[in-house]
């Protein structure tokens, strides 16, 4: 069977952005813009979501990540969710791992934002091109430049406005398209029907001039468009969009582009350039692994037809198939009800059912090809960051590393009678969320969930409550120990052995505060420097 879509016409794409750039109501847009969802709204109103766990809907951010497809004229779009929050970088870095390209979402106010130079080192790090999207042009004190400036100081990126807008803050109504020089503005509602016209008069000048300095930009990544940029000889559309397209999927550049999602000015145009600009499978790297027969590297070709290596990128436990394991597969098919090699773990699994993810509904599919992403019911051995591949042809891709989680809480349930199921779901969620850990303390015998920031911790003790009935409350673990410190050893203070104050123990300064029952040292609340040996912080009992 011939492939629907060939490999030049997939996108597997994520929407990066700070938290509040306006993330969820662009991909909202698109899911609308797409015809995956026929209201604009569907989205917050429930049924329909990106952002389909409760807690993300009340409080207005994204944790999980899942893929969903949608088509843009001929192209067949995987949208892989990124989470905008500081405490959910780690979910943002294993997605960046399967995506081959990212529409960063830039608030035109804001402009570049702390978490945003997060995430942009982050997509540095996996080379992932970018097309760069400044939102919210419709606000007050939006200003376009002022957001291109910041991308190329605070990120050191070669930015390279594509567009102009057109009108600013609540008289922003469209944009210059620097490649076609056509003014582009939108006058219904929904803005379904972009009217295309000349650009006015009195504007011609300048746009020109933005139009000279981004051929100049790329013509710079292209020795042909060089020369006849400095000929003097006219650069066609056709050439402007290839070059353009080499030089963002070899990362010197990043177009920018406006827009209004909120005012559903802009989107189309941006998944125009997502087409146009960011890389297909076939356009970067293949992948490559160990074979662990061999201990040798291969690669391994972007070809249906190839051997299979797969990558687990994300587990979520789903209310109506249970284990559903979001997989990209680089090369060969993965077929319904076949037995494959979860290479990593060295077990054979059987793929029960294939799910293919849209906006607002599953469908089962039979195979998945190379390039493409799905859903997987079945997989019971297999985790985040596994590969799968043939068992006579085994491989393993490079894993997703994670960071180890930075914080810890000891949580109990409410009723005792409740300390097993608080186990059983705390080992469920440890298995979906790779830098989400669960321990029971020796000394004191307290359970200890040690997570990515206090959101995250929040979030899990939530899911607790939601997903699996169990009220939990959280505290002080009785005994806090660290084993790695940054800060250096600096802290004066009295010996440690007096309750309250600092004190030092070997090389290691702690601040102390009473024990619960008076005696000895029972909580540490602050390592100040060093390494602590643990045997210097048990309880003086
Ligand atoms: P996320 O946190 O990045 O997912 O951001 P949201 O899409 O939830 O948007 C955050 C807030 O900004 C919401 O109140 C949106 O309605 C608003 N917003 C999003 N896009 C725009 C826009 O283009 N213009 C204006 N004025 N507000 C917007």
């Amino acid at each position: 069977m011939a492939r629907e879509f060939p490999l030049d016409k997939i996108r597997n794409i994520g929407i990066i952005a700070h938290i509040d750039a306006g993330k969820t109501t662009t991909t909202e847009r698109i899911l609308y813009y797409t015809g995956r969802i026929h209201r604009i709204g569907e989205v917050h109103e429930g049924g329909a979501t990106m952002d389909w766990m409760p807690q993300e809907q009340e409080r207005g951010i994204t944790i999980t990540s899942a893929a969903t497809m949608c088509f843009w004229n001929d192209y067949q779009f995987n949208i892989i969710d990124t989470p905008g929050h500081v405490d959910f970088t780690a979910e943002v870095e294993r997605n960046l791992r399967v995506l081959d390209g990212g529409v960063v979402v830039f608030d035109a106010v804001a402009g570049v934002e702390p978490q945003s130079e997060t995430v942009w080192r982050q997509a540095n790090k996996y080379n992932v091109p970018r097309i760069c999207y400044v939102n919210k042009m419709d606000r007050t004190g939006a200003d376009f430049w002022r957001t291109v400036d910041m991308i190329r100081t605070r990120l050191s990126a070669v930015p390279v406005p594509i567009q102009v807008p057109l009108g600013s803050e609540s008289n922003f109504k469209g944009f210059i398209d620097l490649i076609t020089m056509k003014s582009v503005t939108f006058t219904d509602e929904k803005g379904a029907s972009p009217m295309i016209s000349e650009i006015p008069e009195a504007l011609r000048d300048e746009a020109q001039q933005h139009r000279d300095t981004m051929v100049e930009r790329v013509a710079e990544t292209d020795e042909e468009l060089t020369l006849k940029f400095l000929e003097g000889e006219e650069i066609s559309e056709e050439e402007l969009n290839t070059a353009l397209r080499k030089a963002t999927i070899s990362n010197a550049l990043v177009p920018v582009l406006c827009g209004s999602s909120y005012k559903n000015k802009g989107v189309q145009a941006m998944l125009d350039a997502v087409v146009h600009y960011l890389p297909s499978p076939i356009d970067i790297a293949p992948p490559v692994g160990i074979n662990p027969d061999t201990e040798q590297e291969e690669t391994r070709e972007v070809d249906d037809n190839a051997p299979l290596s797969a990558l687990v990128f994300k587990i979520v436990s789903d209310p109506f198939v249970g284990r559903l394991s979001y997989i990209r597969v680089y090369s060969g098919t993965l077929k319904k009800g076949a037995s494959v090699e979860n290479t990593t773990k060295d077990k054979t699994e059987r793929v029960g059912r294939l799910l293919r993810m849209h906006a607002n509904h599953r469908e089962d599919i039979d195979e998945i090809r190379a390039g493409d992403i799905c859903a997987a019911v079945g997989l019971r051995n297999t985790f985040t960051g596994d590969t799968l591949s043939d068992s006579s042809k085994p491989i393993i891709l490079e894993s997703i590393s994670f960071p180890t989680p930075v914080i810890e809480i000891a949580i109990e349930p409410k009723t005792r009678a409740d300390q097993e199921k608080m186990g059983v779901a705390l080992g469920k969620l440890a298995e979906e969320d790779p830098t989400f850990r669960v321990n029971t303390d020796q000394e004191s015998g307290q359970t200890i969930i040690k997570g990515m920031g206090e959101l995250h911790l929040e979030i899990i003790q939530d899911r607790l409550f939601r997903e699996f009935k169990v009220e939990a409350n959280v505290g002080r673990p009785q005994v806090a120990y660290r084993e790695t410190i940054t800060r250096t050893a600096q802290a004066q203070g009295r010996h440690v052995r007096q309750t309250g104050g600092s004190g030092q123990y070997g090389d290691v300064w702690l601040r102390v505060e009473p024990n619960e029952r008076g005696k000895g040292i029972e909580f540490v609340s602050e390592v100040v420097g060093g390494t602590v040996p643990r045997e210097y912080i048990k309880p003086t009992e």
